[in-house]
């Protein structure tokens, strides 16, 4: 296996056009343990970690531009209030070791149906910037995962960024795993208000072979909260809202039993994670320290 050191970006990219089969390795906590167990054995592995401008970000007036290598931890640290969803999945993400090497750069390689930047992503809203030496493309994160671990990218190109929408109103991330750390989402749910746009957005990780929007549940709410006029108002969301929610939530997901949990299991926790997280961004967007009446 050889191993090819790039001094910057644009090096790697020559690197990655050269040896298109190359398998770039950035925290290396997911590459490291698929070659450590014998399941991938490249010919070439193109280590990322001397381009430092991978571990940046830059703050603009809308979005966040956050390196393919920002550790988890950085994000959890520097970047709550603009990507609080993101934020806290991260907080779900493994150990403290593991969250100072990996990063949302490394799960979009992955694009394992169960990473956890993936429904935070979803709902937030982002593009991911992919390079190669033909140039830039920003791929619309709905577009990115096209099927179980496979993602948009062409052999060529590399994940310099993601642009990701700072938060207008409140997000949450909600995850069941078999234990409280250093697990795998038996599935998880994410959830961003939109208040500018008066818009809910939703991602699902876990609950299907790619991480998925639920997207008929998010139609469903947008026309409720719109006819309410509930972002005026700010009224408590009725019970009926709430679980007419959480049931095209379950019903987006197309889950398969394995070691972690069942089909069944996952569905029903999708729509217990769907009808939480709305009643608490939506009680945060209400203004703090009122209680959530009948959408509990
Ligand atoms: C003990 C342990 C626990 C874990 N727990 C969790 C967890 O709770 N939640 C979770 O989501 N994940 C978990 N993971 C998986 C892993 O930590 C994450 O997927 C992490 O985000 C990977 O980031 P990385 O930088 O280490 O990626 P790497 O391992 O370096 O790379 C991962 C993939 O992305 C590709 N890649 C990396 N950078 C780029 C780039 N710039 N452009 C194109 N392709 C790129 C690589 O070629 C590879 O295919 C765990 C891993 C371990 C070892």
């Amino acid at each position: 296996m050889d191993f090819l050191r790039p001094a910057s970006w644009e090096e790697a990219l020559a690197a990655k056009a050269e040896h298109p089969t190359a398998v770039p390795i950035a925290g290396g906590t997911d590459v490291m343990v698929e070659i450590n167990f014998d399941h991938r054995r490249p010919e070439y592995l193109l280590d990322l970690n001397r381009i430092g401008e991978l571990s940046e970000w830059e703050v603009g007036q809308e979005k966040v531009r956050l390196g393919a290598s920002v550790p988890y931890s950085s994000i959890m640290d520097h970047l709550r209030a603009e990507l609080p969803g993101l934020a806290l999945a991260s907080h779900t993400v493994a150990s403290p070791q593991i969250r100072n090497r990996g990063g949302v750069g490394g799960n979009l390689g992955t694009a394992s149906p169960a990473g956890d930047a993936h429904p935070a992503l979803l709902a937030a809203d982002c593009e991911v910037e992919a390079e190669s030496v033909r140039g830039t493309r920003l791929i619309p994160i709905d577009a990115f995962y096209t099927g179980v671990k496979r993602n948009a990218l062409e052999p060529d190109e590399l994940i310099r960024a993601v642009h990701i929408k700072k938060a207008d109103g409140p997000q949450q991330y909600s995850k069941v795993g078999t234990r409280n750390a250093m697990v795998i989402a038996v599935c998880a749910f994410g959830i961003a208000l939109h208040p500018e746009t008066r818009t809910v957005r939703t991602g699902i990780g876990s609950a299907a072979p790619t991480p998925i929007r639920a997207k008929e549940a998010e139609d469903f709410l947008n026309a409720a909260l719109e006819e309410g006029g509930f972002w005026e108002n700010g009224k408590i969301i009725t019970p009926a809202i709430a679980k007419q929610f959480a049931a095209l939530a379950s019903g987006a997901c197309n889950p398969i039993d394995d070691v972690r949990g069942t089909a069944k299991y996952r569905r029903h926790a999708v729509g217990i994670m769907a009808r939480r997280t709305l009643g608490w961004t939506w009680e945060q967007y209400r203004g703090a320290g009122r209680t959530l009446e009948g959408a509990a």
